[in-house]
């Protein structure tokens, strides 16, 4: 187990980030976003912020480039200038175009708009990711009882992330949750929940020692692995967000064994 890959400094950034972007969710007219209810599409995988209609607040984003801006600094004082300069290129239009390119996960735009504008490849996509799920959080809040099942393969029914954590709640039921929306919706225990494969040959767990509350479900069809942790005995649940964040160890190990948390397409004839 290589705890030690991921520094104190980074996950403490990583909570000051959740943090915030808590803070931010509050701020946002819960009126803002309308998803589409349309059930033929979530059958078929279409994620419901794919088709979501939102009324988007440029002061409101200004804002938290603000925030997020102040507490980078923090961690790295040499980003205060490049925040001001990213700021100053964050017109109406542009920040409308940050939103649609992260959710579309388009590296290729970001890499452009960094290299345009000269400031470091990882700053552009990062912030609009981290300025997008508020968003994304409150769009799964509106939706999430008409969320019951998701589609294999298709990833989280409320924002297309991939599928990487599961817990396990009353009855040993295995519950996915996003860390990314924050939603969550149910699987069976022993399916694979990228494949949808129930070979309990081909579906196995991996332990981890010293803690009995954490297991890697692996697939050996897809090469898909999700983190399932017991949290009925928490005291206090932390968000899927954060125990995600908790867990990365439990990533390493499972990447380290050769699997993805997005599992490979099966080919089908
Ligand atoms: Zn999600
Ligand atoms: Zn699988």
């Amino acid at each position: 187990m290589k705890k030690s890959v991921v520094s104190k400094e980074y996950q403490k950034l990583q909570k000051d980030i959740i943090r915030l972007q808590e803070q931010w969710k509050t701020s946002l007219d819960p009126d803002c976003i309308r998803p589409n209810h349309d059930k033929a599409a979530m059958e078929a995988g279409v994620p419901v912020t794919a088709l979501a209609a939102i009324d988007f607040d440029i002061s409101l984003f200004l804002q938290w480039i603000e925030d997020i801006g102040e507490l980078l600094s923090k961690y790295q004082p040499e980003l205060e200038k490049v925040m001001e300069s990213i700021k100053k290129l964050l017109d109406e239009e542009t920040a409308k175009r940050w939103i649609d390119e992260a959710f579309a996960f388009n590296h290729i735009y970001f890499a452009s708009f960094a290299e345009e504008n000269e400031v470091d490849e990882w700053i552009p996509q990062f912030l609009a990711e981290t300025l997008l799920r508020p968003y994304l959080q409150l769009t799964a809040e509106k939706v999430q009882d008409e969320i019951q099942y998701g589609v294999h393969g298709a990833g989280c029914p409320v924002c297309g992330e991939p599928v990487r954590l599961a817990q396990l709640e009353d009855g040993g039921k295995k519950v996915l949750h996003c860390p990314r929306c924050l939603a969550h919706w149910h699987d069976k225990r022993i399916t694979c929940s990228h494949c949808g494969n129930e070979d309990h040959e081909t579906v196995q767990f991996l332990t981890i020692e010293g803690d009995a509350a954490a297991q890697i479900q692996v697939c050996e069809e897809c090469k898909g692995y999700t983190k399932v942790i017991d949290t009925r005995q928490y005291i206090v649940k932390p968000t899927s967000a954060m125990l995600d964040l908790n867990t990365i160890h439990l990533d390493f190990v499972a990447q380290e064994n050769g699997y993805k948390s997005a599992g490979e397409t099966k080919q089908t004839n």
